[in-house]
């Protein structure tokens, strides 16, 4: 009897047992070590077909977000698939290079693009990037004359419409860094026109992350096609519109539309508003990878109170081996993520409620509160959806390994990344003298 997890059909229960595409995840856990990130590639190609599926027929590109997970092999599976990537350093693009992926199917995006960014980003031929500001355009100019190379660009513009997400995860409002405020962005596409080195293709916006409702999207779609419209009336024309990412995944209870649902609201506006001949991008990164995704990690002990203890406001700790180095969206979002055993224990054992906490020295780091669980020393727990903007906002705080990571296709366990050595660490420093 299997019993698929919500949100999670490529995870499921077998006899109490936890698997990923058929595949036991704390055998997994045991024979990689823990904390480990285990991908299944077949999920996050049926994520990716699901937008190819709502976009057939059209002139599209869908670049993923790359910063949720870049493990080559993650980029591998869906440059096979066509897919190109939303880059935000030039870091990015080696790794795009290194994985094989296409750089004429690259945006480049971000606030902060350095000289030497733009130059390489130049000489592999990428095929926009997308400005955030007059000064990069300046710049970029610059650089696109100085290489004889010119340099396609989109603006990023900000429609001041709340998506109604996380404050550090939301991008498309007003006092946001992100992009040229709306009622500047004519003036600025007249001025894009008229620097050398650059040609004007498109235009883009992206509004946030783990957006759940359609309509902050379709909001901020009919503010870029009032844009377009004024910025064609001038005499620019626009080939591309670009609509970023930010479509949401389940983490908890939350009830995203699917790409096929988002996909044809935007189609239908974009054809009801004349503008159906223009070429789609979308820049999706969640919702490509979040779901297909899990950490595994061993719990190390259990740090219980005394009932006179919680009386007064004590609690019961599980001290696991992965903690916020290894996964930092609960201490920096107060992201709720779910935890669950890996292998079930019986229904008449001992369940309390803990608190799911990391070896760090840090009282933010916890992957987890208040999570009833039925658990041991020694025990495997798997935190779910992580797949995005795990492994990639990882760090060495408290001189800790990064995670290994495994990508499950075809019914096989592959390790895609060697877990870290601690002289790894240390390896590029030097003492003085
Ligand atoms: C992060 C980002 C994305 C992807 O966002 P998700 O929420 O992961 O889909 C897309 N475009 C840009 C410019 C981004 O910065």
């Amino acid at each position: 009897m299997m019993t698929p997890l919500p949100g999670a059909p490529h995870l499921a229960y077998a006899h109490g047992r936890l698997s990923l595409d058929g595949l036991d995840l704390q055998q997994l856990g045991k024979a990689f070590g823990t904390p480990l990130y285990v991908y299944s590639a077949q999920a996050m190609r049926a994520a990716a077909r699901a937008y190819q599926a709502a976009l057939v027929g059209r002139p599209h590109l869908l670049c993923y977000a790359m910063k949720a997970n870049s493990n080559l092999a993650v980029l591998q599976t869906f440059a096979q698939l066509g897919l190109g990537f939303d880059i935000v350093s030039g870091g990015e693009l080696q790794r795009v290079l290194a994985a094989g992926g296409d750089p004429s199917k690259v945006v480049f995006s971000g606030v902060g693009k350095t000289r030497a960014e733009m130059q390489a980003a130049l000489r592999h031929g990428v095929r926009c990037f997308n400005v955030e500001s007059q000064a990069e355009l300046e710049v970029l100019s610059e650089v696109a004359q100085h290489e004889g190379r010119p340099a396609r660009v989109s603006l990023r513009v900000n429609p001041d419409v709340d998506a109604g997400t996380h404050p550090y995860i939301s991008t498309g409002l007003k006092g946001n860094k992100f992009g040229v405020a709306h009622d500047r962005a004519l003036a600025l596409y007249a001025q894009a026109r008229a620097l050398k080195g650059l040609e004007v293709v498109g235009i883009d916006c992206h509004i946030g992350s783990q957006i759940t409702d359609i309509a902050p999207y379709l909001d901020a779609l009919d503010r870029v096609l009032d844009l377009v419209e004024a910025i064609e009336a001038e005499g620019t024309a626009l080939h591309h519109l670009d609509l970023g990412g930010g479509l949401g995944i389940t983490y908890t209870d939350e009830q995203p539309p699917s790409a096929q649902a988002l996909v044809g609201a935007m189609l239908q506006r974009i054809d009801a508003r004349g503008h159906g001949h223009r070429e789609l991008l979308l820049e999706p990164g969640r919702s490509l990878v979040g779901n297909a995704g899990v950490l595994l990690t061993e719990v190390l002990y259990l740090k219980t109170a005394q009932a006179d203890e919680v009386a007064q406001g004590g609690r019961h700790f599980c001290v696991v081996d992965a903690a916020m180095n290894d996964l930092m969206r609960p201490a920096m979002y107060q992201a709720w993520m779910g935890i669950v055993e890996c292998q079930q224990a019986p229904a008449d054992a001992p369940r309390r409620t803990w608190d799911v906490v990391g070896p760090v020295c840090e009282s933010g780091d916890w992957l987890g509160k208040d999570r009833e669980l039925a658990v041991k020393a020694g025990d495997t727990l798997a935190v779910l959806s992580a797949g995005a903007y795990g492994m990639t906002m990882s760090s060495n705080y408290n001189t800790r390994g990064r995670a290994a990571e495994v990508m499950i296709d075809s019914g096989r366990a592959h390790l895609v990344r060697e877990r870290e050595q601690p002289e790894q660490l240390f390896a590029g420093e030097r003492l003085i003298g």
